[in-house]
């Protein structure tokens, strides 16, 4: 679906990326771990079309791609239902919204919406496109730890009954083993493919449990 061949980047003196070959299957989920600064973000907006390679290659079979950026880019004059519109006329606009638990919102402009409902509207707008690649930076990051939980629950219910081929990029390595088949790391600049390691033990964290919770404050401690 995505292959990139010694994929390498520098903005004059500054080399980010070295030499990235990552390959991504139809329907293959893979989380994109590595630290601030090593050029995650540019990795994704060559893949995306906004940055050129200094050299290597890219290529996308993808019919439908969708990106969903760390900043909210939403068309600010058009109310939410009508920026999902906008990507997919004939789209479901009221099952994308609910998928992220935004259903009641959908005649608001995107103006009197909170950071992260804004980000929700921004993932159900790229679930609407019904995308054969998925890409995410940090698209869960604004969001509050409940529906931070709901959400990636609600993504991977859209992928059990149509697998698309998703790359995530995050800081947090539960959302990675939550969210992909494969997790990839990154080293420090300039980047390049550390390691690749299988996500998704067959856990299934129940996210109101207690247990959870208590498991997510240990983490944090
Ligand atoms: P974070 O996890 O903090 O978002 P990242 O891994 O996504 O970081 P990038 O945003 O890709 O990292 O940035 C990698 C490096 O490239 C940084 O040092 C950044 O300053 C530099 N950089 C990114 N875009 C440009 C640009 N257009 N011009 C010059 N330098 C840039």
């Amino acid at each position: 679906l995505l292959k990139t061949t010694n994929l390498c980047k520098s903005f004059d003196e500054l080399e980010v990326l070295r030499d990235i070959n990552l390959a991504i299957a139809p329907g293959e989920r893979v989380a994109l771990l590595g630290p601030s600064g090593a050029g995650k973000t540019t990795l994704l907006k060559i893949l995306a079309g906004l940055e050129t390679p200094t050299s290597g290659t890219v290529e996308n079979h993808a019919q439908r791609n969708a990106f969903v950026f760390q900043e909210p880019r939403l068309i600010p004059w058009r109310s939410v239902k009508n920026n999902l519109l906008f990507v997919n006329p004939a789209g479901d606009y009221k099952e994308a919204l609910r998928s992220v638990e935004m259903a009641d919102f959908a005649d608001y402009p995107p103006a009197d919406l909170s950071g992260g409902m804004r980000q929700r509207v921004n993932l159900a707008r790229a679930l609407i496109t019904q995308p054969d690649l998925l890409i995410l930076d940090e698209a869960f990051h604004s969001l509050d730890l409940g529906i931070k939980m709901r959400l990636m629950e609600s993504l991977n219910q859209h992928w059990q009954e149509n697998p698309f081929g998703l790359l995530c990029v995050t800081h947090d390595p539960k959302e990675a083993l939550y969210l992909a088949d494969r997790i990839v790391l990154l080293s420090a600049r300039p980047a390049s493919i550390l390691a690749e390691i299988e996500g998704r033990p067959d856990q299934q964290w129940e996210i109101t449990s207690p247990d959870f919770l208590t498991r997510e404050s240990e983490l944090i401690q």
